[in-house]
């Protein structure tokens, strides 16, 4: 790095602290992107040099971006640099990256940001969990999505950049098997509606047990490095993998995570147990007390997210509370509720709560599941039991500000 630009680093930097520092203290924002995008102004490549020399793992993909950076930042152990509060775009990323200087990094990232992440921050490992589509009027075409991550690993310009890739995601599949030392995860995957067709020749694509495969050849690798299934096994090696937080969709991340972590060599018994130590991620998973009810929050933000958090269910769970909001960080349009397999809660009574409970509740009637439309919370009985509140984005940031610890 030349003088001036070290000198213009270093003011950027400065300037990222100092802007989130006062939004923070005027209440105005979290102090995560404000100053981010402020020290862009400054330094246009303040996000390079911000990477230099550190030890970086990125953590992109539809369904479990934020669940996963935050265990591999937990089962690293000591200090790690992280955007833990989801900011997942290069203001963010600069935030977190002027916060601490630990050389340990683990960044989750935006799926469309991360060909340009990859390129400015070197990672050594990259982990991809899987794609679908996310809010209908917003993300991109999930396929488009699949070629260009599969275009930047072809480009890559660094041979030794380990790609640790879900091998039961077809589209996963598609973008990693053009990387230099993918590590396939053999990780239960419930959603696969958006790769029906093979992302090669775009015939149907044969699942047959956990196996699948298209008649062009494309099928899911063979060479495994992990494999979950009643245990985990990463590299030969059998680990106790006991998470604190539910679902096949947590040991799925957690597998993942592990993978990245022992391609740095991180020793994996010290790093499982770290792991299986954590109770919650931002309120996610978490247990919270509001007027009386126990709650236990659960974010699921497209049909593959609600899919997962579905089948985290008891199947003893009489009540199940479900909040539907529409606004801008939700994506406005809300009939991708059609595309959610409701049906997986026949024999539960579903409370319908946010902005968009009718949505819900018309959903739900062709679902043939029973359901009751609140439209005053405090009118709800009180259960004895612990309650599944699953919410997209802000219907979740509602309860989580409403509910207590
Ligand atoms: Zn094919």
């Amino acid at each position: 790095m030349s003088k001036g630009s070290k000198l213009r680093s270093d003011v950027a930097s400065r300037a990222v602290r100092a802007v989130n520092g006062l939004s923070r203290l005027t209440g105005r924002g979290s102090g995560t992107v404000v100053g981010g995008r402020v020290g862009m102004k400054i330094a246009p490549d303040l996000v390079a040099s911000l990477a230099k020399d550190r030890t970086i793992i990125l953590v992109s993909g539809t369904n479990g971006k934020t669940t996963t950076t935050s265990m591999v930042a937990a089962g690293w152990g000591g200090v790690v640099t992280s955007n833990q509060t989801g900011a997942n775009m290069p203001a963010g990323h600069v935030a977190a990256l002027v916060e601490s200087r630990s050389a340990n990094v683990a960044l989750e990232v935006d799926e469309a940001w991360l060909p340009d992440t990859l390129r400015t921050t070197h990672p050594r490992v990259v982990v991809l969990l899987n794609l679908s589509r996310d809010q209908l009027d917003r993300a991109n075409e999930v396929r488009q999505m699949a070629e260009r991550w599969r275009s930047m690993l072809t480009s890559s310009p660094d041979p030794e950049l380990v790609v640790v890739a879900n091998a039961n995601d077809p589209l996963v599949v598609y973008a990693a098997e053009v990387a230099n030392h993918p590590l396939w995860c053999d990780v239960p995957t419930t959603w696969l509606a958006d790769a029906v067709s093979c992302p090669k020749c775009t015939l149907a694509i044969s699942h047959v047990g956990t196996s699948w495969h298209c008649s062009c050849g494309f099928a899911k690798p063979l060479a495994v490095t992990t494999t979950l299934g009643d245990d985990l096994v990463v590299d030969g090696e059998s680990i106790d993998l006991e998470l604190a937080m539910p679902g096949d969709f947590n040991r799925s991340n957690a597998a993942m995570a592990l993978t990245a972590l022992h391609a740095l060599g991180v020793e994996l018994r010290g790093a499982v147990t770290r792991i299986n130590a954590l109770q919650s991620v931002v309120g996610r998973f978490s247990v919270r007390r509001w007027n009386g009810h126990t709650l236990q929050l659960l974010l699921a933000k497209n049909p593959s997210g609600f899919a997962s958090m579905l089948a985290t269910l008891p199947n003893n769970e009489a009540n199940v509370w479900v909040a539907i909001n529409a606004r801008v960080a939700d994506g406005r349009d809300p009939s991708w509720l059609y595309d959610v397999p409701f049906e997986m809660l026949r024999g539960h009574t579903v409370y319908c709560l946010g902005d968009r409970r009718l949505d819900l509740a018309a959903r739900l009637d062709y679902a043939e599941v029973a359901y009751v439309v609140v439209d005053d919370e405090e009118s709800i009985p009180k259960f004895k039991e612990t309650v599944s509140l699953l919410a997209n984005y802000t219907a979740f940031s509602d309860w989580l500000a409403r509910s207590d610890a």
